[in-house]
């Protein structure tokens, strides 16, 4: 019996590792070795006897093992410090320069080499996400590393995530050290704030992987009518208003996120800004506003958290697209995403084209826009890419 759990793929399996993918999927597995139970750091090599690499074992789970180093080497909680260490100067280097901003996303799973970890900072609080039961099982140790590396004054645990599901784990939260965290965390954002929910709110409290669409928006508002459909607590809306619009419309479904969105007009001497909050299905309110926006921003949650919901995803993603353009303005702009990983950009362009030609429109393409340098991408982990946002205009 080996002292290492290992796992050992069937023929031909071994290629997409070699090229650097890190997932193992169960059926690309022959045979198994030693005790492999969730959560072990375990071997993975081919049919005829290639080391591929070291990682987290999860039998439980789809993907059975997810590649920590492809080298031999030692997976101790210094490789993990090491790690963090690097996620962490790629955000230093970043931030340069970057005073207005102290909310970001120091560690993003696969695109840090660090999969089923994510750390959000949120001013002097460190969020934590453990998505495996890798990382689960490392969870004490890890938060006393970004403790003694990071001195933040509290760490806090967001991993009610149903996707844990999948890995035999439960959705837990909690403080994991520290001071109590207040029921508001107040960041800034490019000289934008925001009070975030770390308890309750959305992902880890806050959309962060927008700042940069959101910055964008922010300079072509002057003198715009903007609708935010899918608003959340407003942070476009925000930083439509410091572009200083003729008006804004908030859409969202949830009554606490517009609470919120509220607040934020407030808390960023945005109170004069003429707007509506309304709160209801999007689908159902776009359908009934009377055209006339010269921007409309269209950020839905993910439709197609599975391969198997594309066709209804497609459904929806186009429905909106549609209500989108015929409520535009001659010449107006049209800011849509889709952050499913599953909707790839090409099937994202193809449906906002049918979306055109349907609405009768004719539409440029602006730019291509994702998720900004805080959120990675390993290239060899194409899965990772999620977010896509075409700006179009509207002829
Ligand atoms: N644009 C936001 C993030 C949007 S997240 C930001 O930058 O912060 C998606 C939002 O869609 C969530 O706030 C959720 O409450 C809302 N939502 C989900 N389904 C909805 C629906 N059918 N109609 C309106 N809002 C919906």
């Amino acid at each position: 019996m080996p002292t290492v759990p290992t796992i050992i793929l069937k023929k031909g399996k071994e290629k997409p590792l070699l090229r650097g993918h890190p997932w193992v999927f169960s059926g690309a597995v022959a045979k198994k070795e030693g005790d492999v139970s969730p959560g072990d750091v375990g071997e993975v090599y081919s049919e005829e006897g290639q080391f591929l690499g070291i990682g987290h074992l999860n039998p439980r789970s789809q993907i059975i093992l997810r590649i920590l180093t492809h080298k031999r080497e030692p997976v101790s909680i210094d490789f993990f410090k090491e790690r963090i260490s690097k996620a962490a100067l790629l955000r230093e280097a970043w931030l340069k320069g970057k005073t207005n901003l102290n909310a970001y996303r120091m560690v993003n799973g696969e695109g840090d080499f660090l999969p089923g970890l994510i750390v959000d900072r949120y001013g002097e609080t460190l969020v934590l996400q453990c998505l495996t039961a890798g990382m689960d099982r490392l969870k004490e140790s890890l938060t006393d590393l970004l403790v003694g590396e990071f001195r933040p004054q509290s760490v806090y645990e967001r991993s009610d995530v149903a996707t844990r599901g999948e890995e035999g784990l439960p959705e837990v939260s909690g403080l994991l050290y520290g001071k109590e965290i207040p029921d508001r965390i107040e960041i800034e954002e490019y000289g934008c704030r925001f009070r975030v929910d770390v308890r309750k709110g959305q992902k880890t409290g806050f959309y962060l992987d927008q700042r940069e669409n959101r910055l964008f928006l922010k300079s072509l508002s002057q003198g715009k009518r903007v609708l935010d459909c899918f608003c959340y607590t407003g942070a476009f809306s925000i930083y439509a208003g410091m572009g200083d619009p003729k008006e804004v419309t908030l859409i969202d479904s949830s009554e606490e996120a517009l609470a919120m969105a509220e607040e934020h007009f407030d808390l960023n001497r945005l109170g004069h800004i003429p707007r509506q909050i309304i709160r209801g299905d999007a689908f159902e309110v776009m359908r009934i506003l009377k055209p006339g926006y010269d921007i409309v921003i269209l950020d839905p949650p993910s439709f197609a958290k599975k391969k198997s919901h594309l066709l209804g995803a497609s459904r929806g993603y186009k429905d909106l697209n549609l209500l989108a353009f015929r409520l535009l303005e001659k010449e107006g702009l049209l800011f849509t995403f889709s952050c499913s990983h599953h909707v790839s950009w090409d099937l994202f362009q193809k449906i906002v084209f049918s979306a055109a030609v349907d609405a009768g429109r004719n539409v440029q393409v602006l730019g291509r826009r994702g998720h900004p340098a805080d959120h990675p991408m390993d290239l060899c982990h194409p899965e990772g890419e999620y977010l896509k946002g075409l700006i179009c205009r509207v002829l």
